[in-house]
């Protein structure tokens, strides 16, 4: 487990319980800090945590990672009327009084800007982070290691997930945590030389005042998330952060496709040969690497290649790992071929701009598009309108994007993604593609952009 010395007897509130905030509370309480932990949901808050010293009855079980009694460990649990908690135990509170906390540690998914925490976190003078700015506390307890910090509106888990995969193919030991893969605090340390490639959201960079990335990238940046910040220059405020936490002979990789983002390249300038800006448009012969298809993925690639080169990895490997990358599930992937028609599902784009590429990388589209909306409209897709062969509106934006397709071309509003499956199946011909790239997120139909994607394949493979 990831621990860091300094906490021991420290003060420590946690908000949020799922994976990440579960997995923080163990590795706190391990190094022996004292934490009160809370969740909105009662089932996270009895939830078994190996090494939380409490029972449900309010009696003391014992304290720190050796409590444990069995291997599902003991719930966090905690009446009102308890003792206060030991050094190395974890209690069950409202975070309502934080006088006194060292830190307050939330989840990414906490609203700041709404949520009441945060104001009672300014009343008290308490910091509020999250397990990202813990894991940099924790590095210099860690055997030597590198950080890799990738953020970016779109994009983030492919090139995590491919430079993890080149290091891998490298045979340099990695490990991929932040928004990807297990939380940063579920899984073992790294042995010496080992990198750990973080996907950092503009939410975890908020919470993270000290992560000093050896390489730290920034993919893109457009309009997203608006709900939690003022405006797109907050937005990107936020993630100029991560260069702003390096040391300055530490490496940068910057995609200089948009306003925003070259401005903070250009900020970035004295870093001289460790700045290396990634224009768009590059053409290049991808052909070798069936999962990095359209120009999106070439700007990933080349990233992935920057950073590669930054930690000193061979060519040979940076191009066997180029090769030899399966993608990730919902970017472009290959679901089936039925009837010479391809069906890809891009469940994950969720945004016009991360569609955009999608419509781009192939010639005749049956576009499935539609859920709910983060945007009015549809321009970052417009320059590849010239591929859709017929559009079938899907979701809560189905009717203002029907209205805004149909001058350009056929649209079927069906309304469901079943029924989009089933009409585009249909009408497509050999060698057509039937792209499920819905532009939007997926909450109004879905419970999120993942089961939105097992829908569409539970429809094409109903086809077959
Ligand atoms: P993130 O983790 O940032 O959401 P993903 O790698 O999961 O990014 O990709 C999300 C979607 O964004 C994909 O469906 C893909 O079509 C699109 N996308 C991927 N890379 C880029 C890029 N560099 N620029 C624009 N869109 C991209």
């Amino acid at each position: 487990m990831i621990t860091a010395g300094a906490w021991r007897g420290r003060r420590y509130a946690v908000l949020g319980l799922a994976r990440s905030g579960a997995a923080t509370v163990c590795a706190l309480v391990a190094a022996g800090a004292r934490v009160v932990a809370w969740d909105a949901d009662g089932a996270r808050r009895s939830q078994y945590l190996p090494g939380t010293g409490r029972g449900t009855d309010g009696a003391a079980v014992g304290g720190g990672a050796a409590a444990s009694d069995g291997p599902a460990g003991l719930p966090l649990h905690q009446p009102a009327a308890g003792p206060p908690p030991r050094s190395g135990e974890v209690i069950v509170a409202p975070l309502d009084d934080l006088t006194g906390f060292d830190a307050l540690v939330v989840s990414p998914g906490v609203p700041l800007n709404t949520h009441p925490v945060a104001a009672r976190a300014r009343a008290a003078s308490v910091a509020v982070i999250g397990d990202i700015e813990l894991f940099a506390q924790a590095r210099a307890d860690l055997p030597a290691h590198k950080v890799v910090g990738i953020t970016g509106t779109n994009g983030k888990s492919t090139t995590t997930a491919l430079i993890h995969h080149i290091l891998q193919t490298a045979g340099v030991p990695s490990l991929m945590g932040g928004n990807i893969g297990l939380p940063i605090f579920a899984a073992d340390p790294l042995p010496e030389g080992g990198v750990y490639v973080l996907e950092l959201s503009s939410y975890q960079i908020d919470l993270t005042q000290t992560l000093d990335c050896d390489v730290a990238v920034l993919l893109n940046i457009s309009p997203d998330h608006l709900d939690r910040y003022d405006g797109i220059d907050g937005y990107a405020a936020s993630k100029a952060r991560l260069f702003a936490m390096q040391s300055p002979e530490h490496d940068a990789v910057i995609g200089i496709g948009d306003d925003h983002s070259a401005k903070i390249a250009r900020g970035l300038s004295a870093r001289a040969e460790h700045l290396t800006k990634i224009a768009p448009g590059v053409c290049m012969d991808q052909r070798a690497w069936p999962a990095l298809q359209g120009p999106h993925n070439a700007q990933n690639a080349l990233a992935a290649i920057a950073v590669a080169r930054a930690l000193g990895i061979l060519e040979a490997d940076i191009d066997r790992g180029l090769e030899t990358f399966a993608g990730l599930p919902h970017r472009m992937e290959h679901v089936a071929t039925v009837n010479g028609v391809a069906y890809v599902d891009d469940s994950k784009a969720t945004n016009p701009e991360s569609t955009a590429p999608a419509l781009a990388a192939f010639d005749r589209v049956h576009w499935i598009v539609g859920g709910k909306p983060k945007s009015d409209d549809l321009d970052a897709c417009a320059p590849a309108f010239g591929h859709v062969v017929c559009a079938y509106t899907i979701g809560e934006a189905g009717p203002r994007f029907a209205e805004i397709l149909a001058p350009q071309m056929p649209v079927e509003r069906v309304g469901t993604l079943a029924a989009a499956v089933a009409s585009a199946a249909r009408q497509a011909k050999p060698g057509d593609i039937v792209l499920l790239s819905p532009a939007c997120a997926s909450f109004d139909q879905f419970r999120d952009y993942e089961e939105r994607g097992a829908a569409f394949r539970a429809a094409v493979e109903a086809l077959a």
